[in-house]
């Protein structure tokens, strides 16, 4: 099992905090890491296969800019160690980046139905479906937290997942299903993690999020709905 950390903060620089966050969560085991954030209307992505220390020092994660960001250790299930498959996943523009934990069952019928609509997938990971089916609602005009409630009810199987999205550059939104999921609740920052050890320096107050939550966390609040 690994992690996730993502924060929402009203002031200052997230990958800091991210890869603190993800620090707190090495005792769940991993064999990569990557962060995303947002600035300036784009997505800022480094990840590959490695500790949390060694990847720093040599890609130096916390110059990664803006106060929104997710973050993700990985233990593989579907696609051998590597940078590429280390999240997080991006759809076809690099619009909207997730992160992971769990296991995607019907990832190959999804994957195919994509592909045949003309996605291009970059990694070998169950994951990666997530990202297009996003996508795909997302070019349909939905929101990002409608992209995600319609992605998620067509997911099998178990997982927690943070997304970001450039064209919503204020949230994170998160939903669970069989995998754990946090939310903390800070002052003027929020976060969302696998377990409150990572947010606990900076808040002891939590939301615990249930099966078939799904939450929308900006740096001013949170808001939750049911998967229906
Ligand atoms: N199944 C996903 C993968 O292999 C996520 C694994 C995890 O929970 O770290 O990339």
């Amino acid at each position: 099992m690994c992690g996730i950390f993502g924060c929402v903060l009203a002031n200052g620089r997230a990958a800091p905090m991210i890869r603190t966050g993800l620090k707190k969560l090495e005792y769940r085991g991993y064999d990569s890491a990557g962060l995303a954030t947002i600035y300036g209307g784009s997505i800022f992505v480094k990840k590959g296969k490695g500790k949390i220390d060694e990847l720093h020092q040599e890609l130096n994660f916390d110059d990664l800019p803006g106060a929104v960001g997710i973050g993700h250790t990985r233990w593989a299930t579907h696609g051998a160690p590597s940078t590429v498959n280390a999240h997080p996943h991006l759809d076809c523009h690099g619009l909207v980046a997730v992160v992971h934990n769990g296991i995607i069952e019907n990832f190959q019928r999804l994957r195919e139905e994509l592909e045949a609509r003309g996605h291009v997938f970059k990694s070998r990971t169950d994951t990666e479906v997530i990202a297009h089916l996003i996508e795909e609602y997302l070019g349909m005009g939905k929101d990002l937290l409608q992209a995600v409630m319609d992605a998620a009810k067509r997911l099998k199987g178990s997982y927690a997942i943070a997304v970001i999205y450039s064209g919503e550059p204020d949230k994170i939104v998160v939903a669970r299903n069989e995998s754990p999921l946090v939310i903390g609740l800070g002052d003027g920052m929020n976060f969302v993690a696998s377990d409150v050890a990572a947010f606990i320096e900076h808040t002891n107050r939590a939301i615990f999020l249930q099966n078939g939550d799904v939450g929308v966390v900006t740096a001013d609040g949170v808001r939750l709905m049911r998967l229906e």
